[in-house]
């Protein structure tokens, strides 16, 4: 099965070693061909804003479309692609993928609705991305400005310098930059003041005890409040309750994400979700 390919858990005897290196070695082959064969889907998490109750972005998360199994979850291939270096040619594909579905997106009169991509450090750290950048959105027409791209806080932990010359070059691009999983990463204070960025996204580990649990509270009250002076927007992930819901509103959060709004979707039905309600309106209903 699928799983048991799956990112490895710690397993202190060398037999179970053994195994995880054929089971590894065989993913990375079973990659490999799935990379060649296009065999990926992007599904798409809705992002409302919480001040106007809009729709105004969708997450891109890939799926591998495996012939046999079905679709499979990131979390399960996305760390062999990235040891592996398959990152590459997959990541440039979703961004391929997703610039164009949002340049669609705006052709069918959905104005606005930006697009985020999620990058691997490894994809962040390697040579020329501004400029693969800038050829993508090129072909795709799509705007600069409707794209943003996710993070994450490893970037924190090496090569400042260089991070913040890739990042400076994204954003002259007319990009969006958007730190993800905030707060569960090693997030120096020193280092995100220097980061030219747009957004924080609050971590889904923090969203599960709200509003039960006061350390929770006090933690995405502090995020919220951290960009807020920093003077960019701040995001919460994994939204599932309308008391989660309350607190974030309450709270001054900008954007949301989460079951709540909706799960991750194909493309085609974003129109129609988008549309249900005037002016793009996401109306709250308990799951
Ligand atoms: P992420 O970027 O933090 O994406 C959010 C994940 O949380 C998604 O899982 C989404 O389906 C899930 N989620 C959203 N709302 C809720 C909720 O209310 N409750 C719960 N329990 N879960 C929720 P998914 O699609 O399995 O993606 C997992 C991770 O895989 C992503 O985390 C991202 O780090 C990575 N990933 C996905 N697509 C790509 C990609 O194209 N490139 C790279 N480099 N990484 C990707
Ligand atoms: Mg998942
Ligand atoms: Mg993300
Ligand atoms: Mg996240």
């Amino acid at each position: 099965k699928a799983k048991e390919l799956g990112r490895d858990n710690y397993q202190p005897y060398s037999k179970d070693l053994h195994k995880r290196i054929t089971q590894r070695l065989s993913l990375h082959n079973a990659l490999r061909q799935a990379v060649d064969r296009q065999e990926f889907v992007i599904h798409y998490l809705p992002q409302v804003e919480l001040l106007s109750g809009r729709f105004v972005a969708m997450e891109a998360l890939v799926r591998w479309n495996h012939p046999e199994q079905g679709l499979i979850t990131p979390e399960q291939f996305i760390p062999v692609a990235e040891e592996t270096g398959l990152i590459l040619p997959l990541g440039e594909y979703v961004l391929h993928a997703a610039c164009a579905q949002a340049r669609e997106w705006a052709d069918q009169g959905l104005p606005h609705l930006r697009v985020a991509v999620n990058l691997s450090p490894r994809q962040f750290r390697q040579a020329g991305l501004p400029g693969t950048i800038e050829t993508i959105l090129h072909g795709s027409g799509l705007d600069p400005g409707l794209l943003e791209l996710e993070l994450t806080e490893g970037l924190f932990m090496r090569n400042l310098d260089e991070s913040i010359h890739t990042m400076t070059a994204i954003r002259e691009l007319g990009v969006g930059l958007s730190i993800d999983d905030f707060g569960t990463g090693y997030s120096s204070l020193a280092a995100l003041k220097q980061f030219p960025l747009n957004r924080l996204k609050i971590a889904q580990a923090f969203m599960h005890d709200i509003p039960d649990d006061a350390d929770s509270i006090a933690i995405a009250k502090s995020i919220i409040a951290l960009g807020h002076s920093m003077k960019i927007r701040v995001s919460a992930e994994g939204v599932e309750t309308l008391r989660q819901l309350h607190f974030l509103q309450a709270s001054g959060c900008d954007e949301i994400q989460g079951y709540l709004v909706s799960r991750p979707i194909p493309p085609e039905r974003i129109p129609d979700l988008v549309t249900r309600n005037r002016d793009f309106m996401w109306v709250p209903r308990e799951l």
